[in-house]
């Protein structure tokens, strides 16, 4: 079949949810997928950061290949295998933390949400803190801490209890702050709003201001997690802060006394610990893997029966988590996104001045890049991209995205930018 019959009968069979462009993808290897008319196309967004391992990764064809064979699915009140051992990767790559999985980033964040909320149910705190063009997922508890108007609209009520203030700024966070607040809830990176990018002291001063409040501290990792901003998950990140102080934690029996107020904002270099992250898209390496990862002391809020998902943790899927964690490991992809996201950035930089003048700011880190364009509309990027063998993507009309496999060779990279700079011009 070629693109266009396949289009016209999915037209006549999908509900109509999603823009799409005009290619039927038929197969894919590495960083190349190839459309039912045989063309070929470098892909420089992974499938919105799915595919962080590309496709055909020797290991994770492996691992499935192998799991498919052994068992293929069992209801959660059995024990299986994947599932361990992608837990345990996680507590070493993480923090000493306890997983629940499920299929996607959004039904992470429904974890997460009710979690927090479970946790601080006796004390009869419920309120969730957002972050202004945050981005946490459609289903209706994760789009109620999704504070734009665009993804809201035409869904309301949403769920009650949900306050947002602006990114970056700590003051209005502590001044949302009440009696009645639970948790706070942020990216490392804005990524669906265009790349933004946090201050030095934002995650920091997020954790002082959950220590000091007794506030259970989510970070969104569904797009910055496995490796894609250069450190394995973006918490990571050395960020600027005062040096550590006692944590207080709420335990399932008995209250813990406050701990001391402490400064917000400057002082030594180190990397924050969130109560709980949440993890999506590249975890299953395209399929379909989610996680809700939590400090033991908030895990143990959830009980056989608060909580479920029938097929999270499937076998298959964790495998294939299990393998992608562990070629993350192996091939120390975390350093490899940063060393490739700096030479593409540098490359960007070099444009040529046609090119280069359509640029506003790049910002991002690792291989999550975004190119502010200054036009307020580029859209029709993407569509003439596409049509020179590119894939990328444009959110917010005018910040172009880059986010390919964490394995993209570096010679493919720089022709897909090639690609970038002509597409550029033409715009
Ligand atoms: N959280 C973040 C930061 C995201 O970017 C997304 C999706 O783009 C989600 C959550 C929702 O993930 P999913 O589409 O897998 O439900």
């Amino acid at each position: 079949m070629s693109n266009q019959e396949f289009i016209d009968r999915h037209h006549a069979a999908m509900v109509l949810n999603y823009g799409k462009l005009p290619a039927v993808l038929v197969r894919g290897e590495g960083s190349r997928l190839w459309d039912a008319d045989g063309k070929e196309y470098i892909d420089m967004f992974a499938g919105f950061g799915g595919t962080i391992l590309g496709h055909q990764h020797p290991a994770l064809v492996a691992a499935v290949t192998r799991q498919v064979g052994t068992i293929w699915a069992a209801g959660n009140q059995f024990y299986t295998e994947p599932q361990l051992r992608l837990a345990e990767s996680l507590q070493r790559l993480a923090f000493d933390g306890r997983a629940f999985f499920c299929h996607s980033g959004a039904e992470a964040n429904e974890a997460a949400i009710k979690l927090a909320r479970i946790s601080a149910a006796e004390s009869g705190r419920f309120k969730i803190i957002s972050m202004r063009e945050g981005f946490h997922g459609r289903t209706l508890g994760a789009l109620s801490a999704t504070p734009t108007l665009a993804y809201q609209q035409g869904f309301f009520p949403l769920v009650p209890g949900f306050v947002s203030v602006p990114f970056n700024d700590l003051a209005a966070l502590e001044a949302a702050i009440d009696a009645e607040t639970c948790a706070v809830i942020t990216e490392p990176i804005q990524g669906e709003s265009g790349i933004n990018m946090p201050a030095d002291n934002f995650l920091p001063g997020v954790r002082a201001l959950c220590d000091r409040h007794k506030l259970t501290m989510i970070v969104d990792e569904v797009w910055t997690g496995i490796g894609r901003t250069g450190k394995t998950f973006g918490f990571q990140h050395d960020c600027a802060t005062p040096p550590s102080e006692p944590r207080s934690e709420p335990r399932p029996s008995g209250s813990v006394s406050p701990s001391e107020p402490r400064p917000l904002g400057s002082g030594s270099q180190y990397s924050i610990t969130p109560d709980i992250i949440t993890l999506g898209k590249a975890l299953g390496g395209g399929l379909p893997v989610g996680c809700m990862f939590a400090r033991p002391e908030r895990a143990a809020f959830f009980k056989p029966g608060t909580h479920g998902c029938t097929l999270g943790g499937n076998p298959i899927c964790a495998a294939a988590g299990a393998a992608v964690l562990e070629v993350l490991e192996e091939e120390n992809l975390p350093a490899r996104a940063a060393m490739l996201g700096a030479k593409i950035v540098a490359r960007i930089r070099a444009f040529n001045p046609a090119a280069a003048s359509k640029i506003k700011e790049i910002r991002g880190r690792g291989l999550m890049l975004g190119i502010e364009l200054v036009q307020p509309d580029a859209t029709a990027l993407v569509p003439n991209a596409l049509a020179k063998g590119l894939i990328l993507n444009v959110t917010h009309k005018h910040v172009v995205r880059l986010a390919p496999a964490l394995t993209i060779p570096e010679d493919l990279a720089m022709r897909g930018l090639d690609i970038l700079e002509q597409s550029l011009v033409a715009l």
